[in-house]
């Protein structure tokens, strides 16, 4: 019996919240008297590799294969589902994040296995397999008891702090009995918006809404998240009137998002909204309604119109960082 990791990567680095998924893994085979394996795949350098170990990766399965340098969700299923019986592994661990979503349903459909999707504490193990996880958009927690023999558990990304420690692992090559028939579509090309923080990953977010009138206006968000090294987001509404585009929408419909730092400039704060951000650390509201029902779930509010407040904010922010 082991932990098996899946650690994905994004143009030859793992993810941010793949390490967080290696560290809650590690951890789960420590509780479970074990050994922790993560899986990568696609061509990642060594040094890469070798440093999951200081996230409690004992070992680490890589497929260095182009063809999965960009992942295919039914292509990783069938490699995972082969690394689970190498392995002998009971718990499969992902990221909740964009692949871990795709990859864990189907897996666990595969294998039979009980799935906790968006896991926010580690398993009690006592009586069990008991993983915590919020229900009703963050409103309340469930405690669900996975009893199959095979367990998956996907971890919320930005719930847990990330740490380095000293440890290394060893890198041992995977080749899965994977052929061209399994690659069912080609993805041609790639494309990224140069300079931007990626959203689901950042550790800072300014976010924007109806408040500020118009996509002429962004500049002033803009400039805050340049000075504070965030990611830029928005309500619904902005996305839907094209203000911005929709891959910056947070909410029950949009992203979710749980950073360090959530500042919201004119956002009203509608529960949809609040579902998609309620989980961030601190909460910052600017808004020039003292009743906006935002500022319930704020850390820090400012009563103020945005025009005003933002410039006045980035300069200071500017400041403090010289
Ligand atoms: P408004 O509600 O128009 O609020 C604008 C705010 O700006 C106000 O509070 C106002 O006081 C303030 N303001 C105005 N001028 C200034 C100024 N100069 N300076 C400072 N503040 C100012 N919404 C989402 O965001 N995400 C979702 O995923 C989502 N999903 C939904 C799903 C469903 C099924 C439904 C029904 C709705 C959903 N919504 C979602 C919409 C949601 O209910 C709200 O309508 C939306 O969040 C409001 O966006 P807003 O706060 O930008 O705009």
């Amino acid at each position: 019996m082991s932990v098996l990791i899946f650690a994905d990567q994004f143009q030859g680095n793992i993810k941010k919240s793949a390490l967080e998924a290696v560290q809650y893994g590690s951890k789960v085979a420590q509780q479970l008297g074990t050994q922790a394996t993560a899986i990568v795949l696609g061509e990642v350098s060594a040094d890469e590799l070798a440093s999951l170990g200081r996230y409690g990766a004992s070992k680490v399965l890589h497929v260095a294969d182009a063809r999965l340098n960009e992942l295919e969700t039914g292509v990783g299923v069938k490699i995972i589902a082969e690394a689970v019986e190498k392995e002998n592994a009971d718990v499969i661990v992902f990221s909740h994040n964009f692949s871990g979503r795709a990859i864990a349903p189907q897996l666990s459909a595969r294998l039979k296995a009980g799935l906790v999707a968006g896991a926010i504490a580690l398993p009690d193990t006592s009586a069990g397999f008991v993983v915590k996880k919020n229900v009703f958009s963050g409103k309340a927690f469930a405690n669900v008891n996975i009893t199959s023999a095979k367990k998956i558990v996907s971890v919320l990304p930005n719930t847990f702090n990330v740490e380095a420690g000293s440890g290394t692992a060893a890198v041992e090559a995977f080749a899965p009995s994977i052929s061209d028939a399994d690659f069912k579509i080609k993805i041609t090309k790639v494309e990224t918006v140069s300079g931007e923080v990626p959203l689901t990953e950042a550790e800072i977010v300014v976010s924007g809404g109806r408040g500020l009138k118009g996509p002429e206006n962004w500049g002033i968000l803009e400039d805050l998240a340049h000075a504070l090294g965030a990611a830029t987001a928005c309500s619904r509404p902005v996305a839907d009137a094209h203000w911005r585009p929709h891959h910056e929408h947070v909410g029950q419909t949009g992203f979710t998002v749980r950073p360090n730092l959530y500042v919201a400039i004119g956002i009203s704060g509608a529960i949809q909204h609040l579902a998609g951000v309620n989980g961030s650390k601190v909460i910052v509201v600017i808004n020039k309604d003292a009743e906006a029902p935002f500022f319930k779930a704020a850390d820090y509010g400012i009563v103020g119109d945005a025009f005003e407040v933002v410039p006045k904010l980035t300069e200071a922010v500017k400041k403090y960082k010289g």
